[in-house]
Formats: structure tokens, C-alpha cells, sequence
């Protein structure tokens, strides 16, 4: 007889747990409260636009075609892949347009372009580079969870080659002079959605991730990879159920023992949660109070304003991903991460897919999503609907005044969400968009580990376990995940 696997959720995560859990042999269902696979990986279709409303930057693909090799398939078979030039736009408010290229004589060319030494920036670069190397060796490949499994794998004699007296702002001036240089590669920390100036200096990895290893767009939409992923669930016989809420999982003495969808209870041997660890304790296990603070270092991710846009005209100045950055962005980032408050000059992240995309737009037209970071849900002082249509205003103000001319009077279809609309889409903490917040002081951007430590047959995957959130570390996640419970289960 087959183990039986139950997962809660098909976001990224849980579809890639459950991918590689029937590779393993196991009888896998997922039950999904939505209407769609792949949870934070969403689209959004109006008036002739096609918006990814999740994820717009795919990085490390080779994690995702690890899902297909084991099954003797291939990625690009799926999904046709892009890399983008240049990676990202700059714009700042004095007028200084900066591109990120991972060609170095093109990068030299925009160094010099800001006053900065281009070998400066290759010196930043190599940095990095040691630190994405230390980082995916042992923490993503091995998916490293517990101190114990950190000191094992790493050894004591390696702790000082992860730069842990610093945070990633203080790697990022140890390197860099230029303000334009800093607050780009500052920005990196979007990946994850935290502070630059909260973030240990071992988040200066994620330059790595791009530099080295390439920014990719899926031709029609990074949605395509959940089509490309339930071919593969299909093929593997894993069976899906949409619009299926778990309810509770139900426990007995140290043991889960299956779930509940629609009032009727499912049991199972194994259960993972693609739910993020501190609801699915809160709501579908009701653990005491105790037992709940304990978990309040795993404090969530900033949220975000996803404003899509369909335009009647194109802004040629904008490139495939753009930053408009706030003119002081220690004080963006101290509103949203400390004082958690909506930042009134934000940097802001913009995607015009309509400049690659011919399929996303009426022909001249351009498909904007702008996604400015900021605070999760205040539960005891939450903001209220006014306040962001207030904050949206001056985002759209703020790019106006930063070259987009007239943007509120091109606007023909207009799609909003805040972040209550994105805790009740995705069920996440308090409407974080990536999970756990990399934090120097509160986790050392540590997350959740993927065995529960009070039920050693439930399992977590997703942005608030490790290695935390980004489409590339959840499949990750996803993978590691399985070969945890292989190993707990056939030991
Ligand atoms: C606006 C936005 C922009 C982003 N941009 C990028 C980007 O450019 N690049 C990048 O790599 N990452 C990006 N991310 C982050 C990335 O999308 C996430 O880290 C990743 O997709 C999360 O996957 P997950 O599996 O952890 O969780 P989710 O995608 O949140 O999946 C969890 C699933 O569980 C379901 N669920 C929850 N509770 C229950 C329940 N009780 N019963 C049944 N189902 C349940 C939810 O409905 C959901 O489908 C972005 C995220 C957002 C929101």
C-alpha cells in the first residue's frame, strides 16, 4: 500500500512537494481553496491586458527543470524562456536612468555613466558571489534547517565567511560609493520583501542570483509555469481538488492524522502544509498561546499595493522591469519595516511585460503592474481602505513626476489589490507576499523549519519555512521537503 500524502494548497510549493513526493512513490492529493494552481503565481485577464498578478521575475530556473528531469521531461518543452536585457531600469528623481547589465563591459558603462568604478561594482559582484556560493551549498541544496544541521554541515571555522556583523546595507557601502549603486543593489532585498538595513549582509547573495544565473520571462506570462507544472502533477497521477478550504488538521498525542475539507475528514499518513506556519498552527491546529508567541520571530514579509494597468498609449522609456526609487530609501525602508507605516515617498517596483510581450496589449499599448512595498496588516491599528486608495494616488503622482506624463489619463483598465485582498486570496500572515522577513535581529533571516517540531509527521513548505520566499526557493523548498519526510519516514 501506498503512503497517502495529503497537501494543503497548490501554490508553488505545495505543487512542487507534491511533484516530487509521487516521484518518491506516494499517493499525493492536494486540496486548494482557490479556483486556480499555483497560489502567488496568479493572472489577472481585463479588456484585452493579461497581468501577472504575482510574480513577474522568474530567477534560477534550474531549479523548476529539476521537477521535470526526474521525471524524464524537460522545461523548455513546457514553457518558452527569455532572458531579459537590461536585467532592470533605474530611474531616480534627479533624472538618472540606471540599467543593470550582467555583461561586465556593459555594467562598466553604466558605472561610469553614474560617477562609480566600474571595478568596484565586479568587486561587490565577487562578494557576492562567495556568499551565494557559502549560502547555496549547504542552506539550499541540503535544505539546511536547525542549528545542529548548520554547525554540522558547515563547521564553526565557516560562521565568519557569512559577513554576520554587518547588515546587507553595511555589505553594500563597504563596496559601492555612488547613492545611485547603493540604493540599486540595496534593492535587491525586494526579493525577498524586507529592509536592506535590517537584513543580514548574507542577503547580498541575491545579487548573485541574478547576475550569474540570468533574469528569465516565460513567453505569455509567468503563469504558464503552473500550466507546465499541472501537466506534470497530471502525468504523475497527483489528484487535485480547487475550491477544496482545509478547515483543521486533526491531531492525536505528538501525530497529525489527516484534514478536514467541506466537513468531511480526510486521513492521511503524511501532511504537508502549503499554508504558512503560523495560520495553519493558529487556525487549523488551534495551538495554545505559548506555543504561538514562540513563532513570533518568524515575523511576516512586507505586503505590497498590486496596482495593474492597462494604458491606451506606451511609455518607450520604460524597459521590461523598472525602479523608480525614493529619494531617500533608508526612510522607505524605515516606514515600512520599522515604523510600519505607509512610506510617503516609496521606491517602487514597475513591470511593463507589454515591452517584451506582443501577446499581453492591444498592439501600442502597455501592460503595467506596479507593486510598491509596504507594511503587513497592523491587526490592532489596521489601515483602512481610504488610506491606500490615498498611498495609490501617490505612487501614480510620484511616477508622473518621474517621466510618466499623463499616466491617470491613459489608464483604460485599472485592477487593484491591498493587502487584505491578498491575505484573503492566499490565506498569508497578516498579507505578507513573501512569507518570512530576513531580519538581522529578529531571525538572522532564518525561517521555520519544514518538519513541525510538535507533529513529526506534518511537514511545511512555502515562503515561511526555509529558505523563505521567491518562486525559485519555494520549489526549492519543495524538493528539500520531500527528501526530509523519504528520509524521516524510510529511514
Ligand atoms: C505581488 C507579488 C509579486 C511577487 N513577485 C515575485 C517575483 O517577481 N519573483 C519571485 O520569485 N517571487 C515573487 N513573489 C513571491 C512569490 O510569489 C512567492 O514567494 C511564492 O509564489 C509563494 O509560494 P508558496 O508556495 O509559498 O505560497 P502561496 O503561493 O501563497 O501558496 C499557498 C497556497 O495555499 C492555499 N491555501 C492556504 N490556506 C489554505 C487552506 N486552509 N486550504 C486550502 N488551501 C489553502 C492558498 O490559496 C495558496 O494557493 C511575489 C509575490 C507577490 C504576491
Amino acid at each position: 500500500m501506498r503512503r497517502k500524502v495529503l497537501v494543503i494548497g497548490a501554490g508553488l510549493g505545495g505543487l512542487a512537494a507534491a511533484i516530487s513526493l509521487a516521484q518518491e512513490g506516494y499517493a499525493v492529493t492536494i486540496f486548494e481553496k482557490n479556483a486556480h494552481l499555483g497560489g502567488k503565481l496568479n493572472l489577472h485577464r481585463e479588456g484585452g491586458y493579461t497581468f501577472d498578478l504575482g510574480p513577474s521575475i522568474l530567477t534560477l530556473p534550474y531549479v523548476f527543470a529539476r521537477l521535470f528531469e526526474r521525471s524524464g521531461k524537460k522545461l523548455e518543452d513546457f514553457i518558452a524562456l527569455r532572458a531579459l536585457r537590461p536585467h532592470w531600469r533605474n530611474f531616480f528623481e534627479d533624472g538618472t536612468v540606471l540599467d543593470l547589465y550582467p555583461e561586465p563591459e556593459r555594467m562598466a558603462e553604466e558605472a561610469r555613466k553614474v560617477g562609480e568604478d566600474p571595478r568596484r561594482v565586479q568587486q561587490f559582484l565577487a562578494y557576492s558571489a562567495r556568499l551565494f556560493d557559502l549560502i547555496n551549498a549547504g542552506y539550499f541544496e541540503q535544505g539546511l534547517d536547525t542549528s545542529g544541521e548548520f554547525g554540522k554541515f558547515y563547521g564553526l571555522w565557516k560562521f565568519p565567511q557569512f559577513d554576520l556583523f554587518r547588515t546587507m546595507h553595511g555589505g553594500v557601502k563597504r563596496y559601492l560609493r555612488t547613492r545611485y549603486m547603493r540604493d540599486a543593489f540595496d534593492y535587491f532585498i525586494k526579493y525577498v520583501g524586507s529592509s536592506a538595513y535590517r537584513a543580514p549582509a548574507f542577503m547580498n547573495s541575491l545579487a548573485t542570483i541574478q547576475f550569474r544565473y540570468d533574469l528569465w520571462y516565460v513567453d505569455g506570462g509567468l503563469y504558464k509555469i503552473a500550466g507546465a507544472l499541472q501537466a506534470l502533477l497530471e502525468e504523475l497521477g497527483v489528484q487535485v481538488f480547487l475550491n477544496s478550504e482545509v478547515t483543521a488538521i486533526s491531531k492525536e498525542a505528538s501525530r497529525v492524522t489527516g484534514i478536514t475539507v467541506g466537513g468531511r475528514f480526510h486521513a492521511a499518513d503524511i501532511v504537508v502544509s502549503n499554508m504558512e506556519v503560523i495560520p495553519a498552527y493558529e487556525n487549523l491546529l488551534a495551538e495554545d498561546e505559548k506555543f504561538l508567541q514562540d513563532l513570533s520571530r518568524f515575523e511576516p514579509s512586507c505586503s505590497g499595493l498590486v496596482l495593474d494597468l492597462g494604458l491606451d498609449i506606451q511609455y518607450p522609456q520604460l524597459a521590461h522591469h523598472n525602479f523608480f526609487f525614493s529619494n531617500n530609501q533608508r526612510e522607505h525602508f524605515d516606514a515600512v519595516f520599522r515604523q510600519h507605516r505607509l512610506p510617503p515617498d516609496p521606491t517602487i517596483y514597475l513591470v511593463a511585460a507589454s515591452r517584451t510581450d506582443p501577446t499581453v496589449a492591444p498592439p501600442g499599448c502597455d501592460c503595467l503592474k506596479i507593486l510598491p512595498h509596504i507594511p503587513y496588516i497592523d491587526d490592532a491599528h489596521p489601515l483602512t481602505h481610504d488610506d491606500y486608495m490615498a498611498f495609490k494616488e501617490c505612487v501614480l503622482v510620484k511616477l508622473e513626476r518621474m517621466g510618466l506624463r499623463d499616466l491617470r489619463k491613459h489608464v483604460v483598465v485599472e485592477h487593484c489589490l491591498t493587502p487584505p485582498d491578498i491575505r484573503q486570496m492566499y490565506y498569508s500572515n497578516k498579507g505578507s507576499i513573501y512569507g518570512v522577513v530576513a531580519d538581522r535581529f529578529k531571525n538572522l533571516a532564518f525561517k521555520a523549519p519544514k518538519q513541525s517540531t510538535r507533529y513529526p509527521n506534518l511537514f511545511f513548505v512555502g515562503g515561511s519555512v526555509n529558505p523563505g520566499g521567491g518562486m525559485p526557493m519555494v520549489v526549492l523548498c519543495g524538493i528539500n521537503v520531500a527528501r526530509k519526510v523519504v528520509a524521516w519516514d524510510q529511514p
